[in-house]
């Protein structure tokens, strides 16, 4: 019997049960060599494959053109906020970024320390409850880039359509949905994922980048931060995070097991439309993210008084409902309901929900 609980954290996040079972089975003898993934040579046969069939089982999931390359790097997703500008932002030159939230105005509060920043697009006019349409983004002429947050993991807004740029390269923070559902990654220059949310452990950030975007880093550019030098090296120029790539390896099998990215998303929409069903239909809950823009991953609620923030959650807590608690930020409710955490999770919650506004009603 497992006593594992279920859990609704933003990051890091629940993984799969049988992914977790894997990795301990495997921890002390990976595959009878002897040792764990941990202490084998980054540069070893065992590692090489390890490292390899986890690139691979990503690129089959995703379907990522040949023309693109799959690097596995350290710093987190804000990292990127820096490395971005460093490689596709000539000195003195400027990039398009759309501010839809508190991650993509981390982008771009980074990027202005090394060109101008047009902020092409805001959704502030909508309190942040909206993402402003792309008829209202007022895109530049000489932007090197267009940088956008798909997925807002505080505020709960995703974009449901992809933008159209030209021939800009469109640059896309997808932390927090990536692998939630199918993706046309040749629309895109360059993707980056923190994998702490449906990838793994904390710390690897996952890049997916055009070729042709490659070896223009400003001479500047510390060695570690260009992707150039990452791409030639196989994300080896030094010691990579080896066991979290591992652990993505076999993150990437399972949800291969599931069926892939389709799977994942008939299960996502129903878990998400579980969620939103039942906030709106309460009249304790709410959530005031325009309904098209409602993210499928991150979803915060309010309750109509704050003095019963308390009690919900010491509620939650009691019924094994972990990590319900909104971000400082904002406040309230957040419920992140990732690849890991299943229909029972979000029933389960749905039914504390009711519960809890039955009792007060
Ligand atoms: N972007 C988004 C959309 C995120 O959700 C997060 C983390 N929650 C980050 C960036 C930052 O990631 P990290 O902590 O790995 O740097």
């Amino acid at each position: 019997m497992s006593n594992r609980l279920f859990n609704f954290c933003a990051g890091p996040a629940a993984l799969p049960e049988a992914v977790l079972k894997q990795a301990q089975a495997e921890l002390l003898d990976w595959q009878g060599k002897g040792l764990s993934v941990m202490e084998m040579s980054h540069r070893s046969e065992e590692f090489t494959q390890v490292a390899e069939t986890a690139e691979q089982d990503l690129r089959d999931l995703l379907g990522v053109p040949d023309n693109y390359k799959v690097l596995f790097l350290q710093g987190g997703a804000s990292q990127q906020f820096a490395q971005i500008p460093l490689n596709f932002m000539a000195e003195g030159g400027s990039a398009d970024y759309i501010d839809t939230g508190i991650w993509s105005a981390k982008a771009i509060e980074e990027a202005q320390r090394f060109g101008h920043v047009n902020v092409a697009a805001s959704a502030k006019g909508y309190d942040y409850f909206a993402i402003p349409g792309q008829n209202e983004w007022q895109l530049s002429d000489d932007a090197a880039y267009v940088h956008y947050t798909p997925n807002e993991t505080i505020g709960g807004l995703e974009y449901g359509w992809i933008p159209e740029v030209g021939d800009k390269p469109l640059i896309a923070d997808v932390s927090s949905t990536i692998l939630s559902r199918p993706l046309e990654v040749s629309k895109f220059g360059m993707l980056y994922a923190g994998a702490q949310k449906n990838i793994g452990p904390s710390g690897l950030v996952v890049v997916i980048v055009r070729e042709d975007l490659l070896g223009n880093a400003r001479a500047s550019c510390p060695t570690m931060l260009d992707y150039s030098v990452a791409a030639k090296n196989g994300s080896m120029y030094n010691t990579p995070p080896t066991f979290g790539w591992y652990l993505a390896g076999l993150i990437f099998k399972w949800v291969k097991e599931q069926g892939g990215l389709e799977a994942m998303e008939r299960l996502n929409q129903t878990k998400q439309r579980t969620l939103y069903k039942a906030i709106d239909s309460s009249e304790l809950y709410s959530n005031p993210i325009n309904p098209v823009d409602r993210s499928w991953m991150n979803i915060p609620f309010r309750l109509a008084d704050d003095r019963l923030d308390k009690p919900f959650l010491a509620g939650a807590e009691e019924r094994g409902l972990l990590n319900l608690k909104g971000h400082r930020s904002v406040g309230g409710m957040r419920a992140s309901i990732y690849n890991a955490v299943g229909q029972d999770a979000v029933d389960a919650l749905v039914a504390y929900m009711a519960e809890f506004e039955r009792q007060r009603g």
